[in-house]
């Protein structure tokens, strides 16, 4: 493949001596697959996220390779190469647990005359042109993005100005943003997130579109949103992500019914519990703990489980049916945009139904509840739900004491007087239906906390 004659913008080239990116601090497999196309006559770069990380002096957590070489070229070159993909050929190439993507220049073709199809919004439906490394530049998302190191001359080279608005820490979209996110609706959480991530601003004219093309989201491919929200709320930087979408207007296309649920909460208390939750999450990930997406989405449909259970209760539900209704409505719903698999919702929807449980104290239904395998998840739940509103601070003792010692917990209780939740009797009432029950003299219509 050659180059173009005519590139669309002006290339800068910068040498070596003039940016931060050492190879050791890239990893020997990506240096591998470089020098082995390199050697083999084929033009060879590191792109991509990798560039803009390393620039940043931060740990890249993987690495792309772009490339002149065809898929096939590139499978020829590497025994332990795979081709994958179906909208983009991709080679993959296996290290152990590691893999190096492999991907040949493409063109953002929209002359039609290419392998390129869109549908009638503008989006790309398939996209297998292959073009020279200009075109490939230009058809990346942010100029932060499109930045190449090349292992012939250690020089990065920036066709779009990614060099400049790295060194700024601005996110600025490549081309016309309005055509760029009706392309592929989900730049608009890529460009959140990865502010987000990096701590950059997002360019006013990139920003600008962002509340009004917001509802595009819906029609972008569920499955694929719901890796986007695994990639903004469980990489360590949940908050403000969280905090970004609210700012451009995209949360209520995301998870419209929390977005409901939170403009109707007035106290704010479920906003408050919903930012101490990814806090937690946060400081997790920063910890190298274990995260899970049934907590998370436990936690982000929170709000908009309490108000629906709160408006079915309303219209006199037996509570405990109230609240599986509630839990299947808010699912159903919200798989609608982000398909949430069955294997998280399930267990997210436990973690909502256990919460209830927790002001019982009878002996059975204790050891009962000790015994589930969601109670530990549960009870994290429940503390999050006292950092909003200190209602749970009799049930948190309790149920710390009782795992640690159950028939201890048991003895203290019985010499305490009876909380509020304590009522005897078959009575699950849920929390929401508890909660306004016992605030029914301030506000009859508190949700939640
Ligand atoms: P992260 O650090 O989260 O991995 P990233 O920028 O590497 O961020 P990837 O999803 O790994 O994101 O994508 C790799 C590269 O592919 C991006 O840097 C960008 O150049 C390009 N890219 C990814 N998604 C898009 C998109 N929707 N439109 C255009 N280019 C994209
Ligand atoms: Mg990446």
């Amino acid at each position: 493949m050659t180059e173009s004659t005519t590139p669309p913008t002006e290339t800068r080239t910068i040498p070596r001596d003039r940016h931060a990116i050492s190879r050791k601090d890239i990893s020997p497999s990506a240096l591998r697959v470089l020098y082995r196309l390199h050697e083999s006559g084929y033009a060879a770069y590191l792109v991509g996220g990798a560039v803009r990380d390393l620039l940043l002096g931060e740990h890249p957590k993987d690495f792309d390779v772009a490339t002149d070489a065809t898929p096939e070229q590139v499978k020829h070159l590497f025994r332990n190469c795979r081709l994958i993909g179906r909208r983009f050929r991709l080679a993959h190439v296996v290290y152990g647990r590691e893999i190096i993507e492999v991907a040949t220049f493409r063109a953002n073709s929209d002359d039609g005359s290419g392998d390129r199809e869109t549908d009638e919004d503008g989006r790309v439906l398939r996209d297998n042109v292959y073009g020279t490394i200009e075109d490939d530049a230009v058809r990346r998302d942010f100029t932060a993005n499109a930045l190449y190191y090349s292992i012939a001359d250690f020089s990065v080279r920036d066709d779009v100005g990614g060099f400049e608005d790295v060194g700024n820490r601005v996110l600025k979209l490549i081309g016309d943003p309005e055509t760029r996110y009706r392309e592929d609706p989900v730049r608009m959480l890529r460009a959140v997130r990865l502010a987000a991530k990096l701590k950059f601003t997002i360019d006013p004219a990139t920003a600008a579109p962002l509340p009004v093309l917001a509802p595009l989201l819906r029609e972008a491919a569920a499955a694929r949103l719901f890796e986007e929200c695994l990639k903004l709320f469980l990489s360590g930087h949940a908050e403000a992500s969280f905090l970004g979408l609210e700012a451009h207007g995209l949360l209520s296309a995301l998870l419209p019914e929390t977005a409901k649920a939170l403009a109707a909460n007035r106290s704010g208390a479920l906003r408050r519990m919903l930012l101490e939750g990814l806090r937690a999450t946060d400081a997790r990930v920063a910890a190298d703990e274990p995260v899970s997406p049934a907590f998370l989405f436990a936690l982000l449909l929170w709000p908009a489980y309490c108000r629906t259970l709160a408006m079915l209760q309303a219209q006199g539900v037996h509570p405990v049916e109230a609240e599986r209704r509630a839990a299947d409505r808010v699912t159903l719903h919200q798989v609608e945009t982000v398909a949430l698999p069955r294997r998280f919702s399930l267990p997210m929807q436990e973690i909502w139904l256990l919460q209830s449980r927790f002001p019982q104290r009878q002996r059975k239904r204790v050891v009962r509840l000790l015994a589930q395998p969601r109670f530990r998840a549960a009870f994290d739940f429940l503390q999050l739900r006292q950092a909003a509103s200190p209602d749970h601070a009799a049930d948190i003792a309790f149920w710390a004491e009782a795992q640690r010692d159950p028939d201890h917990a048991l003895a203290v209780a019985a010499l305490r007087p009876v909380a509020d939740g304590d009522e005897e009797g078959e009575s699950e009432g849920g929390e929401a239906a508890r909660g306004s029950r016992r605030r029914r003299r301030r506000r009859p219509a508190a949700v939640g906390h």
